[in-house]
């Protein structure tokens, strides 16, 4: 599995002299795993950097169906989706995937942004190559992606089911061994709005990733959370406050610091931690500063950090 961050600002894209090496492009993910069928890419939110994965995809030139999985509705995470070529490719199928919000889905978000005097176009004008898909219940949801089957949105409850018993899924005309599989499992993060955390678990290589964007630090960590990041390979959090400010001035904004995530890691036993959704009032030292206090938070030497950075691909 290889994840790659076209998109780690935080909030707001931004363009300045002194933000080079760190993110300018809000959120936006792909996850490239030989469990997907090919011409199928996955990508987790839509912030700016949609565009320059959407580009980058098109170069491929191979790819005739995009899934993108929003954790949540911000404008930092779905804005890209608007004028990413993809949206005006009727060769190419788009869908949507996410939480539903105030009766808000990925449908919903789509006809409300994309409309005069927000857009130049209206939604109707594309929607023919778009389908949807909302996820009422993240922390009882399965999604399964196999390379021959497709894709597949399944309650937790009978995926464990037939994990226990069969090891075999019906994922679109046939049963596949689990063992094959890309599962997707979610839990509600800590956000002023209906957010999801995405956890992406490789069956063949046994390798996790874990991406909990537009989470705040929480007193005390619940078992779900716990479950959620345990073992992962590879574990991307928001961090995009150091200590002091976030105790000053933004506790309560839903987003989080850099040593909290990896307090978190560590406590999920993950070793392999990258910080993201970078604040767009810091520069790029800053964003070391945020880093260096989450290397100060480590109490395990092999234990590493990281700052994400736009279009850095990372082998889980
Ligand atoms: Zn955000
Ligand atoms: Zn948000």
């Amino acid at each position: 599995m290889k994840v790659t961050t076209y998109g780690t600002a935080g909030s707001l894209a931004i363009c300045r002299a002194n933000r080079t090496v760190h993110g300018g492009n809000t959120t936006c993910l792909r996850i490239q795993s030989d469990c997907l069928q090919p011409g199928l890419a996955l990508a987790v939110d839509a912030g700016t950097g949609y565009y320059p994965m959407s580009m980058e995809l098109l170069r491929e030139g191979n790819i005739s169906k995009i899934i993108t999985l929003f954790t949540h509705y911000h404008h930092d995470h779905t804005q890209g989706l608007l004028l990413a070529p993809p949206t005006y490719i009727k060769s190419i199928h788009m869908e949507l995937l996410g939480p539903v919000d105030q009766t808000v889905g990925p449908k919903e978000v789509l006809e409300t942004l994309m409309k005069p005097p927000f857009h130049p176009l209206d939604s109707v004008e594309v929607k023919s190559h778009f389908s949807f898909m909302k996820i009422d219940h993240p922390a009882g949801t399965v999604l399964v992606f196999h390379p021959e089957g497709g894709k597949k949105k399944m309650e937790l409850d009978e995926f464990q089911r037939l994990e226990k018993k069969w090891n075999l899924i019906p994922v679109g005309e046939g049963k596949y061994p689990i063992a094959e599989c890309l599962i997707v499992k979610m839990i509600k993060t800590a956000h002023p709005e209906h957010t999801i955390s995405y956890r992406f678990e490789e069956r063949p290589t046994g390798k996790t990733f874990v991406f909990l964007t537009d989470h705040e630090n929480t007193d005390g960590i619940s078992n779900a959370l716990r479950d959620h990041i345990s073992g992962a390979d590879l574990f991307i959090g928001d961090a995009q406050y150091d200590r002091p400010t976030y105790e000053a001035r933004t506790a309560g904004y839903g987003h989080g610091t850099g040593e909290y995530v990896t307090r978190l890691g560590e406590y999920c036993g993950v070793g392999h931690i990258w910080l993201t959704h970078h604040d767009p009032n810091a520069d790029d030292a800053k964003i070391d500063a945020i880093l260096a206090e989450a290397n100060d938070a480590r109490t395990r030497s092999e234990t590493v950090v990281f700052a994400c950075k736009d279009m850095e691909t990372i082998e889980v």
